[in-house]
């Protein structure tokens, strides 16, 4: 019954609420990726989430794999989160003091990432990447930032130049509205190029506070760093003293029981200076994170010179859902989210093959993304010019094609697919039945 219910082509609900909310809503969204620019039609409006599938305002069930771009590890609705939400609710809202779940929720944090040595709880990924830089910066006395192109860290004004998400997307270079000044504190370059990274500093390195980088980029589709490549980095940064920020709103508490960071810096025997965490664990509500060295979280208000604050920071209901969250992502958790997605790199890579569309399948832990076109066949695409020089228009049928068949993949070929936990042999397998058609779309 998925199938006639969604074959059907009956969107009139989701057309009628777009066009009502263009008019009052610029571009009908509040968050640009949303509107299907990239993509074309009409975004599907949701009504409900429960596990591994949303159900739009037409009554049609789609698989999904956007996850509310990232934090629905667990799939949607788990009941144990939903009751700790509820529990919470009972008590009240909002109150604008500490609270002990917020001190849990950082402890958790914590626990599993012991490089997050402080923890400051903030409510959205921006936040948290924008007090990284002003701590790097009041604890440097510097002003400069090195980050890379395609990484995407939020909508912070600094760091808005050459990233990935939305704008590349978008196809936009940075963002109007981004002053020259601000912009010339941010020093770009390739990702992957430690050469790149070195002459940075090398002409700079005395005015540069922060390195900042995703764990493993995700938003300019999956480039997964180079081996080494972060501690290398880190270890560039720290020889001209500038510190090194590892970005982990998307990867953090995702790709594995200690982010990106258990995979590399604590298995090597590193930490970065300061992550950002978000996403997870918030487990579907606002909370987001700052975190790190004592020496340099200790700057921040009101122990130190570096403000930072939020009326709705370390909320108790979000805060709740995010501890419910992270307390229930246990080894089995990321043994399935894993299984799910190995199966479906494969399963795509195989209905790609058959159509002989060329392309790669690029992958960072259960994170992963289609690069088309024979040159990353060839090579992979390693930074963001190369992922700019692939066939991305071939994603747009294939998309297309596998929401028909009820299967609700991100609406961008530049953004990750998010699998989670509820993801069943069941849920796999509705999106391998979708791939041969998606694939034929892609190939024409
Ligand atoms: N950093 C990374 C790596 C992200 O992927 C994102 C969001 O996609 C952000 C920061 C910004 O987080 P938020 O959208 O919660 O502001």
């Amino acid at each position: 019954e998925l199938g006639s219910d969604t074959m059907d082509g009956r969107t009139t609900t989701s057309e009628d609420a777009f066009r009502q909310a263009q008019g009052v809503i610029p571009g009908g969204v509040n968050s640009p990726v949303r509107a299907f620019g990239s993509v074309g039609g009409t975004p599907r409006f949701l009504a409900s989430a429960l596990g591994a599938y949303v159900t739009d305002v037409d009554g049609h069930e789609y698989v999904d794999l956007v996850g509310s771009w990232g934090p629905a590890l667990l799939g949607h609705g788990h009941p144990v989160v939903l009751d700790a939400v509820h529990e919470a609710v009972s008590r009240g809202l909002s109150f604008g003091a500490p609270t002990v779940t917020e001190g849990e929720l950082a402890e958790e944090i914590r626990r599993r990432v012991p490089a997050a040595h402080r923890v400051r709880l903030v409510s959205t990924g921006t936040e948290a990447t924008m007090t990284a830089l002003r701590l790097a910066r009041g604890f440097t006395g510097r002003d400069l930032v090195l980050k890379f192109a395609g990484c995407y860290h939020g909508h912070v004004d600094a760091l808005l130049v050459a990233a990935g998400s939305g704008l590349a997307t978008l196809a936009l270079p940075g963002s109007a509205g981004v002053s020259a000044a601000v912009a010339a504190e941010t020093i770009v370059v390739p990702y992957n190029d430690l050469d790149a990274v070195a002459a940075a500093f090398a002409e700079h390195g005395e005015r540069i506070a922060a390195v900042i980088t995703e764990a493993a980029p995700a938003n300019m589709g999956v480039v997964p760093p180079l081996p080494g490549f972060n501690g290398e980095v880190r270890r560039i940064a720290h020889e001209h003293g500038a510190l090194f920020v590892q970005d982990e709103v998307l990867t953090g508490f995702r790709v594995g029981p200690a982010g990106w960071w258990g995979f590399e810096g604590q298995a090597e025997g590193w930490e970065p200076d300061l992550l950002t965490f978000g996403k997870v664990i918030g487990g579907g509500l606002p909370v987001a994170a700052v975190a790190g060295r004592v020496d340099v979280m200790e700057q921040l208000a009101p122990l130190g010179p570096v403000y930072q604050a939020g009326t709705l920071s370390g909320n108790p209901v979000a805060t709740a859902a995010g501890l419910a969250t992270l307390r229930l992502a246990d080894d089995a958790v990321y043994a399935r989210v894993d299984a799910a997605s190995a199966q479906l790199r494969s399963a795509v890579s195989q209905a790609l093959a058959a159509a002989s569309v060329p392309h790669a399948i690029q992958w960072a832990g259960s994170l992963f993304s289609i690069m088309f076109g024979a040159e990353a066949a060839a090579q992979g695409a390693r930074d963001y010019a190369a992922v700019q020089a692939t066939e991305s228009w071939r994603y747009a049928p294939f998309f297309h094609a596998l929401l028909e068949a009820g299967v609700s993949a991100p609406p961008s070929a530049f953004e990750a697919w998010f699998v989670s936990a509820a993801h069943d042999d069941e849920a796999v397998g509705r999106i391998v039945d979708a791939l041969p058609a998606a694939a034929a779309a892609a190939a024409s």
